[in-house]
């Protein structure tokens, strides 16, 4: 498929702590529309991750390696500063639940009011992968589950070595 007309770029942005299924195909079916798509991935000011910030690019790029037009990058601070750093102006999230897009919602009034010129657009999640979450994904990696059907190949191993040392 031929991308839209005049959609160069869009910056994916979240904390991916880890990336998940449902990461990686808002990043698939988002990559699909434009010239290129930056997954940009932050910090939580409010929450210590599971996994560093070095770890979270790296399996990201490992995971979105093999789509061509795909990049990864690590961003502090505010994302609408790092989205226009880029020189782009059009942000990409993904939305599961109706909780989410209230949340979604002011996230993008918010980043609206910060910087009217970036645009928030949102992709719907699949069914098949809407009830993932990265909350309930490190539960249950704690809780020693099977990952298969929850994180890309390249992600289990790293999440289950993370859990294990939750676990001590
Ligand atoms: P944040 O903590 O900033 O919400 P996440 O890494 O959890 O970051 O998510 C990044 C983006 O991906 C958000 O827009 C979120 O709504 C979306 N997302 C998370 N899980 C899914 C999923 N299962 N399907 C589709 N989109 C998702």
């Amino acid at each position: 498929m031929q991308p839209l007309s005049g959609h160069v770029m869009v910056v994916y942005t979240g904390v991916f702590d880890p990336v998940h299924l449902g990461h990686v195909d808002i990043i698939r079916r988002g990559s699909r529309l434009v010239e290129r798509l930056v997954v940009g991935v932050g910090e939580n000011p409010e929450k210590t991750p599971f996994f560093t910030l070095d770890e979270r690019v790296r399996l990201l790029k490992e995971v979105t390696a093999a789509i061509p037009n795909v990049e990864v990058q690590p961003f502090s601070g505010l994302a609408v500063r790092f989205v226009r750093s880029l020189g782009a102006r059009v942000m990409l999230r993904g939305i599961r639940t109706t909780s989410d897009m209230e949340y979604e919602f002011t996230m993008s009034l918010t980043n609206r009011t910060l910087d009217p010129e970036i645009e928030t657009v949102f992709l719907m999640a699949s069914e098949a992968y809407s009830h993932l979450s990265g909350t309930f994904l490190r539960q249950i990696a704690v809780l020693g589950a099977d990952l298969d059907k929850f994180v890309p190949a390249q992600v289990i191993a790293a999440l289950q070595a993370r859990a294990k040392e939750q676990r001590k």
